[in-house]
Parts: structure tokens; sequence; C-alpha cells
């Protein structure tokens, strides 16, 4: 993408992104992309839009050499208007150049224990607490695991997740999961990564002996709002869990959800949360509201607003890994391609843990066709 004014990044995101029509109108230039307006800039209003994305520009150039912006930089990047859209997501696409060229991460998960969970997490379709269909919980035999796994090494994926409901796993859960996790690596030369909940660092260690190169727990928002959506849990339980798994030397992958009701100062303090943890992937969530849970009415975030808060993450987080993961195929529909032109350089393919997801087949071809290139952990 070329970038020679405000203007021309609406033409390079027509000519690149699928925006299907521009046009001029009392001399404001607007773009649409679906029918909808994504963005406008006039006279008066075109001279500020020109002030704000010189200051997007100052402030890209301390993301592109990795350096850390600090508050007063965030804030002004959650205060761009509308207007400034095209210019936040070039520059977002910009440091993604930068830092991972063309290289797009692809994982896939298998939810080994699904459902049943004591906790209280508003947003999750598998408490038991919550009416969504998930309140027994129903546990994957050894062989559907090794069975999903030749599945995804088929799909050409390298790096298979184990995910498991609840606060926490058992000590005979956890031996088991050690020796599927050797059988997987040996038999499939997969890389192998869990989400099992809060773990110890004696837990951390034996998995990583077993041959776990990555550890998932989100922190899911900011700690001043995770109060009010998960009530059984601290977020310092969770804080802890990280740093934990981070004691045995496993990559960390930890994010959140957006779209529960957070405002941006949650966003941001989350991220800023994740920033000081230095972990290694971030994978981001947008709420896919689900019937039965006290999340089940939320109005899902609209594509625009998905792609302005993975943009702002990646001016945050200019190094680390961003993976958009559930509610991708919900909530962005036609626009998900959109995510790497966002700063994005993950994705989480296949089937989510209580939602479908899409075939991994169709997202290594939305790659191939953006030119992008699959990169397994
Ligand atoms: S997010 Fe995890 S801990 Fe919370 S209810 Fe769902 S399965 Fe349980």
């Amino acid at each position: 993408m070329q970038r020679r004014c405000s203007s021309c990044c609406f033409e390079a995101l027509r000519g690149e992104s699928g925006a299907n029509e521009i046009s001029r109108s009392n001399g404001d230039l607007r773009v649409y992309y679906g029918g909808k307006a994504l963005g406008t800039a006039s006279g008066s209003a075109g001279a500020e839009a020109e002030q704000m994305n010189d200051e997007i520009k100052t402030i890209a150039q301390c993301s592109l050499a990795g350096d850390e912006i600090d508050r007063g930089q965030i804030d002004a990047l959650v205060g761009v208007g509308g207007e400034c859209f095209g210019d936040l997501l070039y520059w977002a696409s910009e440091i993604r150049q930068r830092f991972f060229g063309n290289r797009v991460r692809v994982c896939s998960i298998v939810p080994g224990r699904l459902g049943g969970c004591n906790q209280d997490c508003k947003f999750c379709a598998q408490s038991a607490r919550y009416n969504a269909g998930y309140t027994a919980p129903e546990v994957l035999s050894d062989e559907e695991i090794l069975s999903a796994a030749e599945q995804a090494k088929a799909n050409g994926v390298t790096n298979f997740g184990i995910v498991y409901s609840g606060k926490g796993v058992s000590e005979r859960e956890l031996e088991r999961l050690c020796g599927l996790i050797r059988v997987i690596k040996e038999r499939f030369g997969l890389t192998v990564c869990a989400s099992l909940g809060l773990i110890t660092a004696e837990q951390a260690g034996r998995l990583a002996q077993a041959g776990l190169t990555g550890y998932n727990h989100n922190l899911e928002t900011s700690e001043r709002y995770f109060g009010d959506i998960v009530t059984t849990h601290a977020y310092g339980d969770r804080v802890a869990a990280i740093k934990a798994a981070q004691e045995a030397d496993l990559r960390i992958c930890a994010g959140g959800l957006f779209g529960i009701g957070e405002t941006d100062e949650d966003r941001v303090d989350m991220a800023l949360e994740l920033r000081k943890l230095g972990v290694d992937t971030v994978p981001m969530n947008f709420l896919h509201p689900i019937e039965g849970t006290p999340l089940g009415d939320a109005k899902a975030l609209d594509p625009r607003e998905i792609l302005r808060i993975i943009a702002i993450y990646r001016f945050i987080l200019p190094r680390t890994t961003l993976k958009v993961a559930g509610g991708r195929v919900r909530n962005l529909r036609d626009m998900q391609s959109w995510i790497f032109y966002a700063g994005a350089n993950g994705i989480l393919s296949g089937n989510y843990l209580t939602t479908a997801g899409r075939a991994v087949e169709e997202d290594m071809q939305m790659l191939k066709d953006l030119q992008l290139q699959p990169e397994m952990d």
C-alpha cells in the first residue's frame, strides 16, 4: 500500500481491501463498504483530520522503532475520529509489516473438555450456571483428541491447542495430558499448546517437560472491569497463572474478550497489562453473544469497531503476535480479511469452543489471495 495522503489512503483501501465505493459529495470524500460509510474527509474537518493524521504518523514512528508508546499517545489514538480511520489502519498495517512481513500465524484448537464449568464468567456458554446447553462436562477420549491432532496436521496446521473448560485440572487429568502431549509430538510432529485454566509453576513445569510449547490463559478484560464479568475467581489469579507458565519457560498466549460492556479505557488497561507481562501472543476475541448466558442479549461489535481495536493494539504491542480468534467469522463477516490491514498477524482457524468457525481451507485460501504466508508456530 503506497501512502500519498490521507485521501489516497482510501484509494489504497479500495484497491487492496475491497472497499467498493468511493465518492465525492459537496467537497467531501466518502468511502463505502457494503453500503456503509467508512470515512469522510471534508473542508475544515479535512484540515483537522490532516492534523490528526500527522499525529497518528508521529505515534506510528515510535511503534515502528519498536518503542513503547505512552498513555497520552494511546489516548490520542483512542480519540481518533472516523475521518482518520484509513490512516489508523494504514499505520497499523505498516507496523505489522515491519515486524512480521507477510507472515501470519495460524493455529487450531480442540475442546478436550467442554462445558460443565463451575465458574461464572458471564460471557461463557460453558458455565454450568447458565442455560446455554453445556451444563454437563463432555470430555474427549484419547482417541478423539489424537484424531483431531491428525486432522489438524492434514489441514496444514502445525500448532495444536488443547483447551479444557473449568478453573483448573486435576492431578489425574494433568498426567493424562502430559502423556497425550508426548504422543502428539512424536506421532504428528505438531507443537502443542494448552489452555487448562489456573495452573501452578509445578504443573506448568511438568507440562513443559512433557513437551508443551505454549500456554493460553486470558485476562479477558481490565482489572477494574473483571469483577463485573467474573466473581468466582480473581483477576490476580489469572495474572499468577500466566506468571507460573512463564516460570516454566512456556510461550504465553494471553489476551481477552471485547464487546462485553468494557470501555476504551478497559481495553487500553488490558493491553498495557499484557505489555507489562511480556506475553508472546495476544488472542483477541470478540463476543459472540450466546443465548442463555448473562451476555446473551449484548449487542455485538460492528466490524469497523473491531478493526479499530485491533489497530490500536498493534500500535501498543508492535512486536507481539495479535491473533484474531473467537467471533471473527460472526462479527466481521465479509470484512475478515481487513484484520491484516488493521495490524493482526494471526488467526485461530477452524471451529471455536462452542461456536462454529470457518474451514481451515477457506482461511488458507484467504491468506493466499492476500499474498500472506501462513506461518505455523
Ligand atoms: S471462561 Fe473458563 S473458567 Fe470461565 S466459565 Fe468458561 S470455562 Fe469456566
